[in-house]
């Protein structure tokens, strides 16, 4: 799930009011674009599609967000290319499959990843949580979400025949190796089609700093992910759709973004597992481990969606238990149990909230936070803690061009806004 790398660019003053970013999932926003004559692309905000034309019939790749473009992608397939025979899902996320209803008229085969169905199942088995979550990961309206997601998720359309390791079929003139991989997903598939030096690699390559990271989301497959990627690169493309299958790459570029998430996988990867070995703690690792210096600036690895912090908290929790080290940690009471402990040390509330301010006007604002929360946690309704969090949250949020974490302190601010409002307290 991705933002375009044009939208998400362009820094503007809008941004620093700290407004989150939304999902659009207007028709309207689609870009269609021809990279070969047989090679079509339909790229959204936050998902792609693409189709390959055979002189016997459509291979779709991917199949957008919503019914409604969907409906125009496929107008468009059928204007310019043709029937579809096959669909392939790159992999299970919900900007991937649930447009696919509406190709279901052509009545294609949907090919995918056996890994998929049960993805969708797990779906629907924690759609509570997954709405909150997405509320928060995407800030928008709780109340829309569950809406959205359950008239999304009635009409999902599961494989219709799946595969783990490779599969190959022929349609008219071309040949379509799918490759099963574990990367952003367990579920992935990558696609080659020989013919014309085609890699369609799904979301393995998004065009920002790679997914691997998500905070809300189990983990992903670094080393795997590597693997995968260096076999599309062993093909030697001379075009790659990715994002879905919804932007694409040629010429030098298709090295230059293949080799680029290779390198920053691998490196970061590596240090975390370094890091491990050296028994060093979790909250030290995520600012101990950086991009290499010649990656910092890469066009392909800007930190709009995902960032290196949650990509070091992913590989450790892939490779590590949830037991730092400390034994206070083994089996923990209750946080605000705790909290209230120490709070009932300090007894006054105002030596927490100046030291708070104190350390937010020191640009320590993420300490402030923490620091914070011990009274917050004590004494939830306490108004004043509540009116500084929204500062510092704000502060947290104002140069935060990362989507995953700029989009969680507007949610929170939001949060805390409402408590207030509930209050009759000004903000
Ligand atoms: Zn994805």
């Amino acid at each position: 799930m991705l933002m375009t790398e044009k939208s998400s660019k362009s820094k503007d003053k809008k941004r620093d009011k700290l407004s989150s970013f939304q999902i659009i999932t207007d028709q309207r926003n689609i870009k269609f674009q021809n990279p070969r004559k047989d090679v079509h692309t339909a790229e959204m905000i936050i998902s792609g599609c693409g189709w390959i034309d055979t002189n016997d019939g459509v291979v779709l790749i991917d199949t957008l967000m919503s019914e409604n473009a969907a409906r125009m992608v496929y107008k468009k397939i059928h204007e310019i290319s043709g029937k579809i025979k096959y669909v392939i899902y790159t992999h299970g996320h919900v900007d991937h499959i649930s447009g696919c209803k509406v190709f279901m008229d052509d009545n294609p085969e949907v090919i995918a990843n056996k890994y998929v169905s049960e993805r969708l199942d797990g779906y629907k088995m924690l759609a509570q949580h997954r709405n909150r979550i997405s509320a928060q990961q995407f800030n928008l309206p709780e109340s829309n979400m569950e809406k959205m997601a359950e008239e999304i998720s009635s009409n999902w359309v599961y494989p219709t025949k799946t595969f783990i390791g490779e599969m190959t079929f022929s349609l008219g003139e071309k040949t379509f190796e799918l490759h099963s991989a574990r990367a952003e997903t367990d579920d992935a598939c990558w696609i080659w089609v020989p013919e014309i030096k085609t890699a369609i690699v799904g979301d393995l390559i998004s065009g920002v700093f790679p997914n691997i990271g998500n905070p809300w989301k189990p983990t992903r497959f670094a080393l795997p992910w590597i693997k995968a990627l260096e076999e599309v690169r062993a093909k030697e493309p001379e075009l790659l759709l990715a994002k879905g299958a919804g932007i694409a790459c040629q010429g030098d570029d298709v090295m230059a973004i293949l080799n680029a998430n290779i390198e920053a996988i691998r490196s970061l990867h590596d240090q975390v597992v370094d890091c491990i070995n050296k028994d060093m703690h979790i909250t030290e690792m995520i600012h101990a481990v950086k991009l290499p210096d010649h990656l910092k600036d890469n066009p392909y690895l800007m930190s709009l969606y995902s960032k290196p912090e949650f990509f070091v908290y992913n590989v450790y929790r892939w490779y590590h238990g949830y037991f730092d080290h400390n034994p206070a940690h083994l089996l923990p009471r209750p946080e605000k149990e705790v909290n209230t402990e120490l709070f009932n040390l300090i007894k006054d509330p105002n030596k927490i909230l100046d030291r708070a301010r104190e350390l937010l006007k020191q640009k320590q604002a993420q300490l402030a936070l923490e620091i914070l929360d011990v009274l917050i946690q004590a004494d939830p309704e306490n108004i004043e803690a509540i009116k500084l969090r929204i500062k510092i949250l704000k502060k947290l949020g104002s140069r935060d061009y990362c989507l995953m974490s700029r989009n969680a302190w507007v949610y929170f601010i939001n949060k805390d806004k409402e408590f207030l409002q509930s209050r009759e307290q000004s903000i």
